[in-house]
């Protein structure tokens, strides 16, 4: 009569714990492979071909058993697998975001102050400023020179590189500091990162600024001028650990969203001959609200499932109203310590396996896309059916503040969608933590989900 969610080890007998444990060895080394779009969107398309993907042109012909994926600017993907059903029938689609909070580099980055060269920089997404000082960074991204050679950037991540880092006031002559509101304990223009201190000569302007781009001249051609083009971004150069003397969480940069991201391509890349079409989309842009041409408010999904259609003779308005949709995103997971935030009965907890979250938003669910019961109680019953372990979410209590995720966009094209995803444990902080049994059964949603 009453329903009483479990832990998922207390749901699975020993040989599923060890699989679920297993699984989470290929997403700790995702984890440090991809810690961006861009790397992410190479690595879907690494694995892609070599799972016999190939890239998709404009109206090619399709027949069901294909593979194709389509790579939009380097830094979102689509990947499908041709149903063996009437497309008109509807597609199953899987939406999740490979971008994440960060220290963008602002343009002209590079400024040297009493001998210390630093970079500016400008912060993506929604973070608590002061988490991302004194902590070891990487940087990653690509420069274009003039003449059209593209750098691909990844400097702090191998064992010997150098690190990048931002400074914070010692506790000592912080006492004014410590008054400010949280919100400003660091500001915005003072997330300056360090990169260098040895002059290139004794001028007595810019010495150090010039050793620093001399250093990019000879090694990469790059000029000043360069960086006025580029896509640099800083991480956190933390490498994925198990967390917790049972090795049950994960501690890593950027779970947000790419737990999702990896546990839907692992399940779309093992899918053969599925009998409706699936479609995983990694996308760009959900953290700064799913804008530009390759987030989710762009056309290229809905450009490609259009063309898809067309092409297998189906009327893609009619595809999109009988599709339904899984916006993979996380969650905010109950945290004991902060337990005033939530609101017992309805928030996801580590542990308790995929979350289902059937609106988000703020206030009175503004921005929400809210789901309607007869799609989630049939994914429900899927879900029990193939023994998946699930509970249910919302992100906070009500009136506190709010969150969006890309299950909007996807449901103004008509489609039945919902989010679901991983509690995480300390979102959009530089080190987050999720539970491997929740990543496992995640995965396995998805798997279920387009089978
Ligand atoms: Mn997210
Ligand atoms: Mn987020």
């Amino acid at each position: 009569m009453l329903y009483e969610p479990k832990h998922v080890a207390l749901c699975i007998d020993e040989a599923e714990r060890k699989i679920a444990l297993d699984f989470s060895e290929g997403y700790k080394e995702f984890l440090n492979v991809a810690k961006t779009e861009r790397e992410s969107a190479a690595y879907a398309v690494r694995v892609a071909e070599a799972a016999g993907y190939k890239p998709y042109t404009w109206g090619q012909a399709l027949k069901a058993g294909d593979k194709v994926y389509y790579l939009n600017r380097n830094k979102s993907v689509i990947l499908a697998v041709i149903g063996t059903d009437d497309i008109a029938e509807g597609v199953n689609i899987m939406a999740a975001h490979i971008d994440t909070c960060r220290l963008d580099l602002k343009q002209n980055p590079l400024f040297e102050k009493n001998e210390i060269a630093y970079f500016k920089t400008h912060y993506y997404g929604g973070i608590k400023k002061y988490q991302w000082v004194a902590i070891p960074l990487s940087l990653h991204g690509v420069v274009i020179l003039a003449n059209g050679e593209k750098h691909e950037i990844c400097i702090g991540e191998d064992e010997n590189d150098p690190v990048f880092y931002v400074t914070d006031l010692l506790p000592h002559l912080a006492q004014d500091q410590m008054k400010r509101a949280a919100n400003e304990i660091i500001r915005g223009e003072e997330l300056n990162i360090l990169v260098g201190s040895m002059p290139l000569d004794d001028s007595k302007e810019n010495a150090v600024k010039k050793q620093v781009m001399k250093l990019l001249n000879d090694k990469y051609g790059w000029c000043e001028k360069d960086f006025l083009s580029a896509e640099l971004e800083a991480v956190p150069a933390l490498k994925s650990k198990d967390v917790g003397l049972d090795r049950s969480m994960i501690g890593a940069y950027g779970h947000d969203d790419r737990v999702c991201s990896y546990t839907a391509l692992q399940a779309i890349l093992e899918l053969e001959n599925p009998k409706k079409t699936a479609i995983l989309v990694l996308a760009d842009k959900e953290e700064i609200g799913s804008m530009g041409n390759t987030g989710l408010e762009s056309a290229y999904m809905r450009y490609f499932i259009e063309d898809i259609s067309e092409t297998l003779g189906a009327k893609p308005r009619v595809v999109f109203s009988n599709s339904q949709c899984l916006s993979a995103d996380v969650n905010s997971a109950y945290d004991p310590t902060f337990s005033d935030v939530f609101e017992a009965a309805n928030s996801s907890f580590m542990n308790r396996g995929v979350v289902i979250t059937k609106f988000t938003g703020a206030r009175g669910k503004s921005g929400s896309s809210d789901a309607n019961a007869e799609f989630i109680a049939g994914l429900h019953s899927k879900l029990d059916k193939n023994n998946v372990i699930w509970q249910t979410g919302e992100l906070g209590r009500v009136d506190l503040g709010g969150g969006g995720t890309v299950a909007a966009y996807i449901a103004n094209l008509n489609v039945d969608v919902v989010d679901v995803g991983v509690p995480v444990l300390s979102m959009h902080a530089p080190y987050e933590v999720v539970s491997k049994m929740d990543v496992y059964m995640t995965y396995k949603a998805f798997a279920t989900f387009i089978k």
